[in-house]
């Protein structure tokens, strides 16, 4: 079973987002918690929410990803920044109980000089503020590419932070892979390779979403930005064999390619089409 599905604006609710992925061959979705550059979230529409919980029982669907707001530093020099993150996830993990048992990813964040040991410090402490025994969510961190201050651009880093978080049960990873690319881990040359190394430092039980992004830029270039699928770097095959390996099955997959529906309804096709039922 592929799981898949694309980032879709959030700005019209749950139904709406819901019926969207459906109608361009999606199963599942991200959507940004509030707006990217942070802010206040819409309060939540419960009529919305349980009308959209049983089109996703009806569908057969199993995961939506809410991403958290880039603008959330949970390492920032800065306590006022670090005082919004912290809010801002609290506050998002609240709203995700609505939609209890899914998906929420974040990026762990930039240390900004303070040093990548820090920097981890400053994450593990909010993620022991933020999670509660009593919540249904699995928090995910993000594997970045190390561009700046960016902690999370090395396995042992996300490693590190886990074990850190007493409620570290509560935590998964999302791998991106422009990001992991940009970051050094070659894909495209040694998948396997990469996998072990995965394994090996945080163990792929951890890994819990795919971000599936091709990239702009050259192997460890550091730099971040996403290009659509097969028309960067990476290239589709490697796309073809991540959906296909038998290590990465069942775990839902989202495209955040520079597109509109359209062109994320194309790449959708593309990938179903290149699935082997296993
Ligand atoms: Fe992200
Ligand atoms: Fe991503
Ligand atoms: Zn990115």
């Amino acid at each position: 079973m592929l799981y898949i599905g694309c980032h879709l604006s959030a700005s019209k609710g749950y139904m709406h987002m819901g019926k969207e992925a459906d109608g361009i061959g999606a199963n599942t979705f991200q959507f940004f918690t509030r707006n990217p550059r942070g802010g206040s979230a819409k309060a939540i529409d419960e009529e919305d929410v349980k009308a959209f919980l049983e089109f996703m029982k009806e569908k057969n669907w199993k995961y939506i990803l809410a991403h958290a707001p880039y603008t959330l530093n949970a390492c920032s020099a800065k306590e006022e920044t670090r005082d919004f993150a912290l809010r801002t996830m609290k506050d998002d993990l609240a709203r995700m109980e609505y939609t209890p048992n899914q998906l929420y990813n974040f990026h762990p964040g930039s240390h900004v000089g303070q040093g990548t040991e820090t920097g981890i410090e400053l994450i593990i402490n909010q993620l022991n503020e933020c999670l509660t025994p009593d919540m249904t969510t699995t928090v995910l961190l993000e594997t970045m590419s190390g561009k700046g201050s960016e902690v999370g651009g090395r396995f042992e880093e996300l490693r590190a932070i886990i074990d850190g978080v007493k409620l570290n049960e509560k935590l998964g990873v999302c791998l991106d892979t422009c990001h992991i690319y940009d970051g050094g881990y070659d894909i495209v040359n040694d998948l396997d390779g990469v996998l072990d190394e995965f394994d090996r430092v945080i163990g792929l039980d951890r890994l819990r979403a795919i971000h599936m992004n091709d990239s702009k830029n050259p192997f460890e270039s550091h730099k971040d930005r996403h290009e659509k699928i097969g028309e960067g770097s990476i290239g589709f095959d490697t796309m073809v064999k991540i959906i296909n390996h038998p290590k990465l099955q069942g775990i839902p997959v989202f495209l955040e390619t520079p597109n509109e529906l359209d062109g994320y309804a194309k790449e959708i096709k593309m990938l179903r089409d290149a699935y082997k039922e296993q």
